[in-house]
């Protein structure tokens, strides 16, 4: 009998998190793009078998993680390398158009996106909750039901939506000439070129490590995390749709991870940005899957989930959350853990509430949220319409868009404080001064000031 979601967190666990570990895998072979033991479904070489899923200790550190990066394990024994092929394949079946799309063109897009994410998405939920082909689940007895499947598939729809738009816009910058989408004839005539297409492909999971850490962590910020990535967070035992559920207003900050260098860097194909794409919205699938044994998954995040303020990268990231106090290696209690989350508090906070009555596919849950999504709305069309009209002079472009990349700080920002939260809406980095400054000033940086340009030149055009 399969169990309903509760809001509560998974009981904090006795299991010893120390103790000898399986040996990483050594061979260049082993591992290669990311497939356990060569399969699909399967335990990672790391993994402690004698453990209860999600309870082997993760082992991260700063020298790791510069080992993967200088070996380029981080590339080619993980996942990187098959959704990279994947993507090339994609892309080669639907190329951008760099002359500027059309409303037929953007449709068939739209259309693509749906089908084979919904293909991959469904591959995974189909796969570990219909035909059980997955033995370790995170929670064991823990499964959706179909409202919360109708809140996350709801969500996720709006996530494809809102990538297919940066798309269509990213098209519409290119055919302006604004941003030089260099052909790959030119990169064949260009050996220079051609190697720093290579690079940058290469370096681009880096990139996205890089940039998720600033962006999660800044909407943890209390002001914002209560009206935007609440909503993700929802799911406390994910299951695969959920890796893309959020709020719109995640969505955009989230997929500003294409921008940089896109927008920026001269002659980059246009696969880079396909490829960063494809990373931001194919790779959150296994990762959120609920399981930890097969292609992809993520105990890391999954531990983020159970646990709210930690673990905010990625397993290549987590010397920064080691750096801050906020990593956690295990489900269960951590002897590295030093931030707010305190887990008997929040497991009181959420007892007896389901899941699904959290779900926000009906009214608003509080006037506050009402007001936020109106205002986040409105400059959505605000912005939309800017860009799909163009033409706009650079004053007026220019203002469209700052209402586009700051407003929804700003607006969330004011929501709080006009609801007279005592709390800071800093929490739970109030008592920071390095990690808080490093987070605003990477997100003013990654998402904020590239999102300004991206709808300012979009609209010129
Ligand atoms: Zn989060
Ligand atoms: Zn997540």
């Amino acid at each position: 009998m399969r169990a309903r979601h509760t809001g509560g967190n998974p009981a904090e666990s006795s299991e010893p998190t120390s103790g000898k570990l399986p040996k990483e895998p050594r061979s260049v072979l082993e591992g290669l793009g990311g497939f356990p033991g060569g399969r699909v479904f399967g335990s990672e070489p790391w993994v402690d078998l004698s453990r209860p899923a999600g309870h082997t200790p993760l082992v991260v550190s700063f020298r790791k993680s510069m080992w993967e990066f200088l070996s380029m394990s981080f590339f080619f024994q993980s996942p990187n390398v098959t959704w990279l092929l994947m993507s090339m394949m994609y892309y080669w079946l639907l190329p951008y158009q760099t002359t500027g799309p059309t409303v037929e063109s953007s449709l068939i897009r739209l259309v693509a996106n749906l089908t084979l994410m919904g293909a991959y998405y469904g591959f995974f939920y189909f796969s570990l909750y219909v035909k059980d082909w997955g033995k370790r689940k995170f929670t064991p007895g823990s499964f959706p039901l179909p409202i919360n499947m109708a809140h996350n598939v709801y969500y996720w729809a709006l996530g494809v939506i809102q990538w297919t738009a940066y798309e269509v816009a990213m098209e519409k910058v290119w055919a302006s000439g604004i941003v030089e989408a260099a052909s790959f004839e030119s990169l064949l005539a260009d050996p220079r070129k051609m190697l720093l297409n290579a690079l940058v492909l290469l370096a681009i999971p880096i990139w996205r490590d890089v940039h998720f850490y600033s962006a999660h962590r800044f909407i943890h910020i209390r002001a914002i995390y209560r009206l935007v990535h609440s909503l993700h967070h929802r799911n406390t035992d994910p299951e695969p749709f959920s890796g893309m559920c959020m709020h719109p207003v995640e969505h955009l900050y989230y997929f500003s991870n294409a921008l940089v260098p896109c927008i920026y860097a001269s002659g980059l194909t246009p696969l880079a940005f396909h490829w960063i794409g494809f990373h931001l919205t194919f790779a959150p699938a296994a990762g959120h899957s609920g399981f930890e044994d097969h292609f992809g998954s993520d105990q890391y995040h999954q531990i983020h989930h159970a646990t709210f303020e930690s673990n905010y990268g990625s397993p290549n990231s987590a010397f920064i959350d080691r750096w801050f106090g906020t990593f956690r290696e295990t489900l269960g209690k951590s002897s590295e853990y030093k931030g707010e989350w305190k887990a008997a508090e929040d497991a009181k906070k959420n007892a007896g509430k389901v899941w699904s009555a959290q779900g926000r596919l009906g009214p608003w849950a509080s006037w506050a949220q009402g007001a936020y999504d109106a205002s986040a709305l409105a400059i959505a069309c605000a912005a939309a319409r800017a860009m799909y009209q163009g033409g706009r002079t650079e004053g007026e472009a220019a203002a469209v868009a700052l209402l586009a990349a700051a407003g929804p700080v700003a607006a969330a920002f004011a929501v709080n404080a006009a609801r007279g939260d005592k709390m800071s809406p800093w929490w739970p980095f109030q008592k920071e001064r390095l990690g808080l400054a490093y987070t605003v000033v990477t997100v003013v940086l990654f998402c904020v000031v590239p999102v300004f340009h991206f709808v300012k030149w979009a609209s010129m055009a």
